[in-house]
């Protein structure tokens, strides 16, 4: 398939970091989006992806492109994706990256890196250990708890009474361990319960015996299995989950450890967001398919000359901020999220880090140093 001349000049603007050109306001037109997608392979991409599916295609206006990962990326960053803005509030996403060696990587005004082909893939973790890496190694503020206390940063902070105990990587069980005033860095994960009924496992005083011996990994539902594959794979051996961790039922149980909640959420080295999942069968992971068929598109370099191809491929539909997700919806859910040092949001668009200082999405970065201040104020 061939290219239009509109999505020439894209290409070109996109090279070029244009933000706004006269061709742009032709992608505002459906009716031609979808007579180019017979022939042009970009516009077939834009148009299969953004409106076959719509019952109505709602009339919008294209009126700028945006260039991430930041806010007014500077020309000196690479960039990851393209945000064509076409409401005030809504825009059409697509991921931008170049092959390495190619002319466009060797500029350095393209990233080379192809979106993540899922939420639960080594590429997605070494995403996450970088995010921990720069938050451990540069950030002050994220060391300490919002209660301003400091922690041990060598031996960790106390454990909750009792957490589960992951094991290694692909280990068949977990089990709930006393922790007797231990201490060490353990994960806590932020779920909706969903409509009453649907939490199937808990700790109760009948099942606390064989929980403390193990619960076997196929039993818990999908989204405390993909939570406990993260807290592995970051190499953190404890999770708490209120469910498991809790004794269900048990008045002066619940009365005493959800005194301590504030601090369980406080004191977690990561909270495990699954922002994006009603219940706990939903899962952190995304199950819907990341891995969106890239058009190429020619790179002109600086003198306008066409110098091999950059690749483009739509980014999941959909708000990716975890405050439009279900989690945000649960009462505490904003609570413990102010709370937490570091969070790790799961959302079926994507996975997004928030701390003290720093809020970054797999394309997207932001950095929020400028805002601290004020925000804890505000809070004060
Ligand atoms: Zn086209
Ligand atoms: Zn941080």
């Amino acid at each position: 398939m061939d290219l239009c001349h509109d999505c020439h000049d894209f290409a070109r603007a996109i090279s070029q970091r244009l933000r706004s050109w006269p061709g742009l306001d032709s992608f505002s037109n459906v009716d031609r989006l979808r007579a180019e997608s017979q022939n042009c392979r970009l516009c077939k991409m834009i148009y299969d992806y953004t409106f076959a599916d719509a019952q109505k295609a709602v009339p919008y206006q294209c009126s700028e492109l945006f260039y991430r990962p930041c806010y007014d990326n500077p020309f000196s960053i690479p960039i990851t994706s393209v945000e064509l803005s076409i409401h005030k509030q809504s825009s059409i996403k697509i991921a931008v990256w170049s092959d390495e060696g190619s002319a466009a990587a060797l500029s350095g005004k393209f990233c080379t890196e192809p979106p993540l082909p899922s939420d639960n893939c080594p590429e997605a973790f070494a995403f996450i250990r970088s995010w921990i890496q720069k938050c451990s190694q540069e950030h002050d503020l994220c060391k300490g708890t919002f209660s301003k206390s400091c922690l041990d940063e060598v031996a960790g902070p106390k454990l909750p009474t009792r957490i589960l105990d992951v094991g290694p990587l692909n280990h068949e069980s977990v089990s709930l361990f006393e922790t007797n005033g231990q201490r060490g860095e353990f994960c806590a994960l932020n779920y909706c319960w969903g409509p009453e009924g649907t939490q199937t496992l808990m700790t109760t005083r009948d099942s606390i015996k064989d929980h403390r011996k193990g619960i076997q990994f196929s039993s818990l539902p999908k989204t405390f299995q993909d939570a406990v594959i993260i807290t592995r794979e970051l190499d953190i051996r404890y999770l708490w989950i209120d469910s498991l961790c809790i004794i269900q039922g048990d008045e002066s149980d619940w009365k005493r450890e959800s005194d301590t909640m504030a601090e369980i959420y406080q004191n977690a080295f990561l909270v495990i967001a699954a922002s994006g999942a009603a219940n706990p069968k939903e899962g952190c992971f995304s199950t819907e398919s990341r891995c969106q068929t890239a058009v190429e598109v020619p790179y002109y370099s600086a003198e306008g000359q066409a110098a091999g191809s950059i690749k483009l491929s739509m980014r999941i539909r959909g708000e990716e901020s975890p405050y439009w997700g279900p989690l945000s919806e649960r009462g505490w859910a904003f609570q413990e999220w102010i709370l937490a040092r570091r969070v790790l949001h799961y959302m079926p668009q994507g996975i997004t880090w928030k701390c003290k200082m720093f809020e970054s999405g797999e394309r997207d970065d932001y950095d929020m140093g400028q805002y601290c201040d004020s925000w804890e104020d505000m809070l004060d």
